[in-house]
């Protein structure tokens, strides 16, 4: 059997969800131990994607699954190059200190390639666009987390913002509301860099209004996550309309729809009006436009002064919104949209329709519907912005065995999938094109530009990230919190000094 040399496209959960399984389902006993090699490349110099910097600061048990991932990182088949931005357009890169990597450059070296590079690209509405009152969620989440596409970017200007609009209402709009209402003193112990509790410190947040084109029934955020909300120590959540929370009759409400109607009947911990802080949902409304004062005078004489439209909506047989015809305007300082994430257009294989890559059963699928030989695409890059980690995990270990079943096929059989996928799969495999990638490889090559970069000390790996993890944390123990997160230039400067000493 022909051995599986894998680049694998990101370094997040999915990926490393992905290599772990294929490593531990060819351990040392296996006849095919050594028939396998993966490269995980990520544009991001730090390994664990969305779970170093997407994961909400006060949720730090999520970061347990990095275990996981050092532990298939200590594999020697496995090796990490961080700060490589392979890309069918490399040079436009939001990382401006990652080194570009052409998908041409990669192919020759390796027999197999896994797209796993996640959904970066917020989803816009069409009525706010981007502007300095009008942020993605995407940007407080890199904020706060300090990715590295915001190294120098200026932080909200939170000491000037009183009301903040949040429009959606998933979980990461949750997390966003509740970065700001949660008292700095509390995140104080958590992994929030000390720049990100400056300006929280000096944040004039008094309300966050969450806002849905549809009602409490059909919320995307978890229970988990409300929950949370209601208990924030120093803020109270304005109830509502009661009217809202009754289900049609005779409608038979999932699990999850009964327990947000409980929370929701029930109310917030703190009583209305006992709190300097507050938050509210507000439902079956869709933002139409938002009106910014003509001159800065006009706008610093008010302190909401942004005037946001909102349509009123119901909702049609499918439970869609749809707008009554009725509106309304809310008053306020600052506009977050969270209304989810798509993936970057230039993946290979992106099928805009989807906003990810095209997939069948993990195999990614081309233009005219053919399977591209030995190319693969997990987690978010192929299904889209959605689920939880242990989903995430659940298809990354589908597409590893996928993998392995199509390498070595009297070795590894796929669990059973239900009939129509098991038909869709099987047509799938009979309808294959010309592969891009070679069927021998050198074991050993990487693309010349990766053996330059890390010569000039531009490409981290693994054992360097371990160093900066437990300097991070060490750094953090001194303060008596998570860690104190490290910058692309100072963990440089860091690993320059630990390799001459
Ligand atoms: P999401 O769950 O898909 O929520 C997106 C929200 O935006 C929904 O309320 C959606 O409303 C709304 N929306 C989309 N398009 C809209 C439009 N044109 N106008 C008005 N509203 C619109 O996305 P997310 O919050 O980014 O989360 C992504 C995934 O990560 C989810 O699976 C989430 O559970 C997960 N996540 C989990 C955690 C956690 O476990 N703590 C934390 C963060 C994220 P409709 O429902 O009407 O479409």
């Amino acid at each position: 059997m022909a051995p599986i040399k894998l680049a694998i496209i990101g370094g997040g959960p999915s990926s490393f969800y992905v290599a772990s399984r294929l490593l531990s389902l060819l351990p040392a006993s296996n006849p095919y131990h050594s028939s396998l090699k993966i490269h995980m490349y990520d544009r991001l110099w730090a390994p664990h994607g969305l779970v170093r910097y997407g994961v909400a600061p006060d949720h730090p048990e999520v970061k347990n699954c990095t275990h996981k991932f050092n532990e298939a990182a200590s594999d020697p088949r496995l090796s990490f190059f961080g700060n490589v931005n392979v890309s069918s357009s490399p040079s436009v890169s939001p990382i401006p200190h990652a080194v570009p990597l052409s998908l041409s450059s990669l192919f020759p070296h390796y027999t197999h390639l896994l797209l796993s590079s996640g959904c970066t690209i917020p989803n816009y509405h069409p009525a706010l666009p981007p502007s300095s009152h009008c942020i993605p969620a995407l940007s407080m989440v890199h904020w706060y987390t300090q990715h590295p596409a915001v190294a120098h970017k200026p932080p909200p200007p939170l000491e000037k913002i009183e009301h903040v609009s949040l429009i959606g209402q998933g979980n990461v709009s949750l997390d966003v509301a509740r970065m700001l209402l949660t008292p700095p003193s509390t995140l104080e112990k958590y992994d929030v860099p000390e720049s990100v509790l400056e300006v929280l410190r000096r944040s004039a947040v008094q309300h966050v209004s969450i806002i849905g084109r549809r009602g409490p029934l059909e919320a995307a955020f978890t229970t988990k996550e409300l929950r949370e909300m209601m208990n924030l120590e120093d803020s109270y959540m304005v109830p509502v309309d009661p009217c809202l929370m009754v289900p049609n009759a005779g409608e038979k409400l999932t699990r999850q729809q009964s327990r947000t109607l409980q929370l929701l009947q029930k109310g917030s911990k703190n009583k209305p009006g006992s709190t300097p802080k507050s938050w509210s949902l507000e439902f079956f409304k869709s933002p139409t436009g938002l009106a910014v004062p003509s001159s800065e005078l006009e706008s610093s004489s008010s302190s909401r002064p942004l005037t946001l439209s909102l349509a009123n909506n119901t909702l049609n047989e499918a439970r869609k919104a749809i707008p009554t015809g009725e509106t309304s305007t809310l008053d306020t300082s600052f506009v977050v949209t969270s209304l989810g994430h798509h993936a970057d257009p230039s993946t290979p294989w992106f099928e805009p329709a989807l906003g990810h890559v095209r997939t069948v059963g993990g195999r990614v699928v081309n233009e005219h519907g053919q399977t591209v030989k030995n190319v693969y695409s997990s987690g978010w890059a192929s299904m889209g912005a959605r689920g939880v980690l242990a989903s995430t995990m659940m298809d990354a270990y589908a597409v590893a065995d996928t993998i392995l079943a199509d390498s070595f096929p009297g070795e590894f059989r796929k669990e059973e999938d239900d009939a129509d996928t098991k038909v869709a799969e099987s047509e799938q495999r009979d309808n294959v094109a010309q592969g891009v990638l070679p069927s021998e490889v050198d074991w050993e090559s990487l693309p010349e530009e990766v053996v330059k970069a890390r010569k000039g000390g531009l490409v981290t790996d693994y054992q360097n990230w371990r160093l900066i993890d437990a300097e991070e944390i060490r750094r953090g123990e001194v303060k008596g919190k998570e860690r104190e997160r490290m910058s692309w230039e100072e963990a440089k400067v860091f690993l320059d000094v630990a390799k001459r000493t």
